[in-house]
């Protein structure tokens, strides 16, 4: 019987009564076929990978991460609460040790759900990695600093959005360029919020990147940034979008690939995104993850159609990545030297569609510049489904001031909304005042 070198934690949800269309993409079939080959390699017949079942997400674990409109319940289906859920277990069993590392093969997805969810985005209706986080935050304050490496072939636009003002989880996407492909976001440019500069670090890379480039950049990039960022946790947002055989991406990645960027990166609990080339890729790539992930030999899977020469990189496109590389670690050892503007707020405003419903929706944020806290914000949020809210969210380690500052905004409404919502962190409460 093989032994591995890590205990590794497996949470299997494939929803089979979840699906957008019977046709979609994103279906049940995702994980059946993951399913069956994990069985037939007999992965789980190697000693220290076990199968674990999935929990249940709260709606108070989903308000932590959220501001659902008009709530939770009419948001989302119990499959996202068993897809976050076991997201959460597979954190529970890393924190208290019974596996050294998890993997929760899930779904739905969630890496597009952006903090305020008026519906479903890119299949997204919430964000799993951050109700994972936020639960992480809670019941294990130890945990101050987490890092996400997302390598789904989509730029996670929602958990850029989660994370965009804070200083204490670092998010790293890489992905098929923006230009080329949905969302359309992800570049270097996008760096964090005024007191969170350098939190966000986008690698958009161009179509047809394979292992070779794609392992560059871990290696180049994402493990020194890691290096001195030195965080108490490390996600993978496992897409695997990236593979060479996916129908709706152009990348040329592979299982092998995918189990090698792992093994370097060494996450703590990977998390299952995108991916649907449901036979020729997921059941290879989710099982050299696993096998990677325990430390075991993965050499052996491969697909069966794999054949090198046809997806490696042209010259150009590996010098464009080693540009890209250097270009990003300058902007990432520079952060410091970005002064957040001058307060005392700082707005933006934002249109966001979220295609998988087609809705519209418009944001004015505005975050208070602050010297002792991450600072409060507020996001004034109009959907085109008549919705027009505001969110409040008073951050992890908020100063008195900032608290203030959000009690304010709450007890006075200046607009016409339908809610008001104030999420706070420290306190771990979520009231909505309904006007
Ligand atoms: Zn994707
Ligand atoms: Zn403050």
């Amino acid at each position: 019987m093989i032994k591995a070198k890590n205990r590794t934690g497996l949470i299997f949800f494939p929803a089979y009564d979840w699906e957008i269309t019977p046709s979609h993409p994103e279906r049940k079939e995702r994980l059946l076929y993951t399913q069956d080959q994990v069985m037939e390699e007999g992965v789980l017949d190697i000693r220290g990978i076990r199968e674990f079942k999935a929990g249940l997400a709260s709606q108070e674990d989903i308000n932590r991460a959220h501001f659902c409109v008009p709530d939770v319940a009419s948001r989302i289906t119990p499959s996202h609460n068993v897809s976050a859920g076991g997201c959460i277990e597979a954190a529970r069993l890393v924190l208290e040790g019974v596996v050294d590392n998890a993997f929760a093969l899930v779904r739905p997805p969630g890496h597009h759900a952006m903090r305020v969810v008026h519906g479903a985005r890119g299949f997204c209706n919430i964000n799993i990695e951050a109700v994972m986080i936020e639960w992480i935050r809670r019941h294990y304050p130890r945990i101050k600093k987490i890092a996400i490496v997302d390598t789904d072939c989509h730029h996670g636009d929602g958990t850029q959005d989660v994370y965009w003002h804070d200083p204490n989880v670092l998010y790293i996407s890489i992905h098929q360029d923006g230009r080329t492909l949905y969302p359309g976001s992800g570049f270097p440019e996008e760096f964090g919020g005024p007191r969170a500069q350098g939190m966000t670090l986008n690698v958009p890379l161009p179509p047809k990147t394979s292992d070779a480039g794609m392992l560059y950049v871990m290696e180049h990039v994402i493990l020194p940034v890691l290096d001195e960022f030195k965080p108490d946790l490390v996600i993978n947002s496992a897409g695997q979008d990236n593979h060479y055989s996916d129908p709706i991406t152009n990348m040329s990645f592979t299982a092998g690939g995918y189990a090698r960027l792992n093994e370097m990166l060494r996450p703590d609990i990977c998390v299952l995104e995108g991916g649907y080339s449901i036979e020729a890729a997921l059941p290879y790539v989710n099982t050299g993850i696993i096998l990677a992930l325990a430390g075991v030999d993965y050499s052996y899977v491969r697909e069966p159609d794999l054949d090198p020469s046809r997806i490696k990189e042209d010259s150009r496109v590996m010098d464009y990545i080693k540009r890209l590389s250097e270009k990003l670690l300058q902007l990432w050892h520079d952060r410091s030297s970005m002064q957040p503007p001058d307060g005392p707020y700082m707005e933006r405003t934002r249109s966001i569609f979220y295609d998988t419903d087609g809705i519209s929706e418009t944001q004015k944020e505005v975050i208070r510049i602050c010297e002792d806290c991450p600072g409060v914000f507020r996001i004034n949020s109009h959907a085109s489904t008549g919705y027009h809210i505001l969110g409040i969210h008073v951050p992890w380690g908020a100063c008195d001031e900032c608290r203030d500052q959000a009690q304010n905004w709450f007890d006075y409404p200046d607009d016409y909304f339908y809610a008001v919502y104030l999420q706070d962190m420290d306190r771990d409460a979520y009231t909505v005042k309904v006007l």
